[in-house]
């Protein structure tokens, strides 16, 4: 029976992941590099769940209840009562397998491990750790609190009980999980990030400004937000890293990454999470940035 969620990394999607499991009734043991981090997430976490209680999705004392159930730790070996670990630390491959090479002397036996990895391998991932069988990929979108869907990721050696475990948990936090194969990006990145490169590609080649681009994509053919402001949202950072695996993993030239968003990674503009990307946060309203 999986009680205690355990979530590595307390970025803009760990704190999310650590919201939707507190508010469904699961204790979430919040991990991170240092505690600054740590104290920042929490805080959001509070002021996301107090957002919902104003909008009456949730009561005051259901939002007590779950930050109480929300600790933090710096120490990994604090995972060794954890049911099922999620991490969800930068996207880089050596940070990962660190993480997971750890967690396999710290967590219990048949406990479960992981990744919300946007693009990287889950079987590779799996097989540095004493318990592929026992490991999958749980790709929750963003933000987590509100968008309703979990990509279920199959590394070859996940087990049917395992898949099972976590299709039955991804249901009890309230999502719908789709199952892809663990191929680069799987199902939602494979499509969506060779749009977000060719919007960025558009913008390199002066084909349309920032606005027009994103309004092109809002107005004609309705999406909620434009793929540069989407791109933002998702952090520059991570996109760029997507695009590298699929570039790599497939072999394809369809996929290289568009220059403008390597320089904009190399210049630390990863999106809203650093205040500039294709916009720039600092005033009331984003402002393109060229
Ligand atoms: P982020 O940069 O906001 O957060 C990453 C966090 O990981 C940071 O707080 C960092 O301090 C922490 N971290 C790094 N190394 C660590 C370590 N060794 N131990 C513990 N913590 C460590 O990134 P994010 O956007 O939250 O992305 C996290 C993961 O989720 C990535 O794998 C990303 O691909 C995936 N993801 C992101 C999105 C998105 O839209 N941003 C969507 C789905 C999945």
């Amino acid at each position: 029976m999986v009680k205690i969620i355990g979530i590595i990394g307390a970025g803009q999607m760990g704190n999310g992941i650590a919201h939707v499991f507190a508010i469904a009734g699961y204790n979430v043991l919040l991990s991170d590099q240092n505690q600054e981090v740590l104290n920042h997430a929490t805080s959001i976490i509070e002021n996301n769940m107090k957002r919902q209680v104003l909008k009456n999705t949730i009561s005051d004392e259901e939002c007590k209840v779950a930050l109480a159930r929300i600790k933090t730790t710096i120490n990994l070996s604090d995972f060794n009562n954890v049911d099922l670990a999620i991490e969800a630390a930068t996207e880089n491959e050596n940070i990962k397998k660190a993480i997971f090479k750890d967690l396999s002397n710290i967590m219990k036996p048949g406990a479960i491990m992981a990744t919300n990895t946007s693009s990287i391998s889950v079987t590779r991932l799996a097989a540095i750790t004493d318990r592929p069988e026992n490991f999958i990929g749980v790709h929750f979108m963003n933000p987590v609190p509100i968008m309703a869907l979990v990509e279920l990721i199959r590394g070859v050696a996940t087990s049917n009980r395992t898949y099972k475990i976590v299709e039955k948990i991804i249901d009890k936090i309230g999502k719908k999980s789709a199952m892809s194969k663990d191929y680069p990006a799987f199902i939602v990145n494979r499509i969506l990030m060779p749009m977000i490169n060719e919007a960025a590609f558009t913008l390199y080649e002066g084909i349309g400004t920032v606005q027009d681009i994103d309004l092109c994509m809002e107005l004609g053919t309705n999406q909620p937000m434009g793929p540069l402001k989407l791109a933002d949202f998702i952090g520059l950072d991570t996109c760029l890293s997507v695009m590298k695996v699929l570039y790599d993993g497939l072999a394809d030239s369809k996929y290289r990454p568009c220059p403008l968003l390597v320089k904009y990674v190399e210049a630390g503009w990863l999106g809203r999470k650093s205040g500039k990307g294709f916009y720039d946060y600092s005033g009331n309203e984003p402002v393109p940035t060229i």
